[in-house]
């Protein structure tokens, strides 16, 4: 036979093997579309309940003041997020920047951020800094920065965070995405009842959540539970594809307009900066933003089926509920992880002639590998997938705009396994 030949046979067994998965996977699918449909409904009420009109997709030009548009952007993500208020900016240059902003916002030299989720996402730990760095981060700025790591079964350690929060205690930070990390990442129910027992046991204390990944995978959102601030960005899942760059802060009116005042100027806030022509898209994304999250976890939640059947060790199972885009697998050998993200690559609409390598990326401790072959540089709602190399060898995947590109993305990374001699499909027989 012909490599040709023996290649489109190859192609179509794993085809098939996609479709088995599609198959058991039925009942998880569709338990999905019940909640981006739902979700779809929650952002079209709160579009109406503003009275969205053409004319706020007008942007305006220097200092942006009365832009009715920004303004009403600004409301309709706090309804749909349930929160006092929410600030939803261009000018936020990534969810990194978004986050720093906040947290810069509420906190106070002297004044401590708590973060009981175990280590923060790896691009914050410059953002929190050490005393006297140098940098103007939080801790060089004298705030006081303590973590609470998770227990081996990834649960949170409730002995340690009582006794690790004190007077000085102001924010407890919590991130809901596993992120880099070999862990859970934490529902908004589990989220609601951390918020009720750390306010039991200090009730001034303002809770913060990293929400990057999370938005629209359920049908509540953390500032609907109990949470006082939240972040992300808006070219993950509520830019909804569309939206070119910026992130979105929402919370209590007080600490929005705390974070309002970092990101612009004390007295400025959020009542100036020129929209220019990003309006449309931000709400037109806002719009799409539940359907695609719903395609891109219909998309994960067929890469952990496809490999789980091969073998492999998923996180969350194909089964597990869901609380964020992230598909993490463990490849076990660095060669396995970085075809896999080569794979990704290969099966983009943009770029996918370029091969990706590994690389020292800034914010970064381990070198990275990332497929992003994405018309929004880095945007991680559509197709993509990072890794640091490093042990274990975990590939995260996220996103897919539609659910047909992230299953041809999944069944051309794993073509690459096998077609490499990496991976051994066991039925397949020529
Ligand atoms: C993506 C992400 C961030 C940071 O966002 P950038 O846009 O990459 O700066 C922070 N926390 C979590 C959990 C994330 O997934």
């Amino acid at each position: 036979m012909n490599v040709q030949h023996e290649n489109q046979k190859l192609w179509e067994h794993l085809e098939q093997l996609a479709e088995q998965a599609e198959g058991l996977a039925a009942e998880s699918f569709r338990s999905v579309e019940r909640i981006a449909e739902r979700n779809q409904w929650k952002v079209i009420e709160a579009f109406q309940r503003h009275n969205v009109s053409d004319f706020h997709f007008t942007g305006s030009t220097g200092y942006g003041y009365n832009d009715r548009g920004r303004e009403i952007l600004d409301l309709v993500y706090a309804d749909v997020f349930g929160a006092e208020a929410a600030l939803v900016r261009p000018h936020f240059v990534s969810g990194t920047h978004t986050i720093s902003c906040a947290l810069f916002g509420v906190l106070r030299p002297g004044e401590e951020l708590l973060y009981v989720t175990g280590r923060p996402y790896d691009t914050l730990h410059k953002v929190i800094g050490k005393p006297g760095d140098r940098t103007g981060s939080l801790q060089d700025w004298g705030v006081i920065y303590a973590e609470v790591p998770l227990q081996e079964d990834g649960s949170l350690d409730w002995q340690l965070i009582e006794q690790a929060i004190t007077d000085k205690t102001k924010v407890i930070g919590i991130q809901r995405s596993r992120g880099y990390d070999w862990r859970a990442s934490f529902t908004v129910s589990e989220i609601e009842n951390m918020v009720k027992r750390v306010k039991a046991l200090k009730p001034d204390v303002l809770v913060f959540v990293d929400n990057c990944y999370g938005e629209f995978t359920e049908l509540l959102e953390p500032t609907q539970v109990g949470v006082d601030l939240m972040a992300g960005s808006l070219i993950k899942n509520p830019g909804g594809g569309l939206a070119e760059t910026g992130g979105y802060i929402a919370g209590t009116a007080s600490a929005v307009e705390a974070a309002a005042y970092r990101l612009t100027a004390p007295g400025i806030g959020g009542e100036v900066g020129a929209m220019l022509g990003t309006l449309r898209l931000m709400f037109q994304g806002l719009f799409l933003a539940p359907h695609l999250v719903g395609q891109a976890i219909k998309g994960s939640v067929l890469a952990a089926a496809l490999f789980e059947e091969l073998g492999f060790v998923t996180k969350p199972r194909w089964n597990e509920p869901r609380t964020d885009l992230i598909q993490a697998v463990r490849f076990g050998q660095a060669e396995h992880l970085i075809a896999f993200v080569q794979g990704i690559q290969q099966a983009a609409a943009v770029d996918s002639h370029v091969v990706p390598e590994p690389w020292d990326m800034p914010g970064y401790e381990n070198a990275v590998i990332m497929a992003a072959g994405t018309f929004i540089q880095g945007g991680s709602l559509e197709l993509s997938a990072d890794a640091p190399i490093r042990e274990p060898y975990i590939a995260y995947m996220q996103g897919g705009l539609t659910y047909a590109h992230a299953k041809y993305g999944i069944l051309t990374a794993l073509f690459r396994l096998v077609e490499s001699g990496l991976i051994v499909i066991k039925p397949y027989i020529t």
